[in-house]
């Protein structure tokens, strides 16, 4: 019998959605009661738990920051009354809510696993059935501790996974990071299980309003379109550059990002490769932007990138300590307030 119990908080997406004429809509209650004759759930092998349904339940292209908080909020408010937190989202978005999660709850001691699934609960061969299951018993686990995705019998970091398919089932990866746990025959969903003393409720910072714009260099790109981009009045650029973060060292191209360095936003170089990340010393483009102040986003993914700048932004006012921290390691406690 397992004693421990986990609140799942279902914010809405394709696993609890139903067809319409207009494609696929989540609908408030099917999930809740879909799961109460789901006899896994009643076998008393997997944890107990609670439901909290959100009003309304949200395709996760409509997902903002502040909903990202909203979720960080409802789980530390219920941090002292559950052994952990399965987090149900649509897949879309959930790359960046799940970021944005460990970089809300840094240092968290307790699993929070965010999942959603390809097809929706009432296909009988959906995914998500089963990332229910596994997610309450690893949501149960110590060893989870931490900001999860969990996805086709995988577990990866929070900060780490992107959606790389929109139709394979296993539909996450993590291009630059080992799995934290994965299914297999022999295991099943037992990780090792550590103790750890559960801590004090985490700390939720506000999360405000930024202007973060996007970058995706291509080949002879307009410079009045680049011209307008660098005239917005932004707060932060990220640059996805080529390979090992490489840019073009025209002249024009390049007075555009010395200036807005100069002008304290913060541009950060990512790589449109999914895997390995900038080194911007290796050639003279991606020299050339450092000397201009871009720093480097290493092996982030895009949302991980985005979701810490969001957080960052709203919390320090220091353009310097932004710039440092963007540049530290993605573990929970480098972005903790001081
Ligand atoms: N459009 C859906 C969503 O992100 C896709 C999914 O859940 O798989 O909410």
């Amino acid at each position: 019998m397992n004693t421990k119990r986990i609140a799942i908080l279902y914010t809405g997406g394709t696993i609890g959605m139903q067809p319409s004429d207009n494609g696929l809509i989540p609908a408030a209650g099917y999930l809740t009661s879909r799961l109460q004759q789901e006899p896994r759930l009643q076998s008393g092998q997997v944890p107990a738990y609670d439901l909290v349904e959100y009003e309304p339940l949200l395709d996760s292209s409509d997902m903002e920051p502040h909903h990202w908080q909203q979720i960080a909020e409802d789980i530390a408010q219920r941090y002292s009354d559950y052994d952990g937190f399965l987090v149900l989202h649509g897949t879309d978005t959930l790359a960046y809510t799940a970021s944005a999660l460990s970089f809300l709850l840094p240092g968290i001691d307790k699993p929070v696993i965010v999942t959603g699934s390809q097809l929706p609960l009432a296909e009988p061969h959906s995914d998500g059935h089963d990332h229910i299951v596994e997610g309450l018993m690893l949501a149960a686990k110590p060893a989870c501790a931490g900001v999860n995705v969990l996805f086709h019998h995988k577990l990866l970091p929070g900060n780490r996974v992107t959606k790389s398919s929109s139709v394979a089932l296993g539909a996450f990866t993590a291009p630059n990071a080992a799995p934290v746990w994965v299914m297999d025959a022999s295991s099943g969903p037992s990780p090792l299980d550590v103790k750890t003393q559960p801590g004090l409720a985490p700390q939720v910072p506000p999360l405000k309003p930024c202007r973060i714009g996007v970058l995706t260099l291509t080949p002879g790109m307009p410079k009045a379109m680049l011209v307008h981009f660098f005239n917005q009045p932004l707060d932060a650029v990220i640059l996805r550059s080529y390979g090992a973060g490489n840019a073009p060292q025209q002249a024009d191209f390049m007075r555009l990002i010395e200036q807005a360095c100069e002008q304290g936003t913060v541009v950060v170089n990512l790589s449109q490769c999914d895997h390995g990340g900038v080194a911007m010393g290796t050639y003279a483009g991606g020299s050339a932007l450092a000397r201009a102040g871009v720093i480097s986003g290493g092996d982030m993914t895009l949302e991980a990138c985005y979701s810490k700048l969001v957080v960052l932004l709203s919390h320090y006012d220091s353009v310097d300590i932004i710039r440092e921290r963007m540049q530290l390691n993605l573990a929970g406690e480098l972005t903790q307030r001081d």
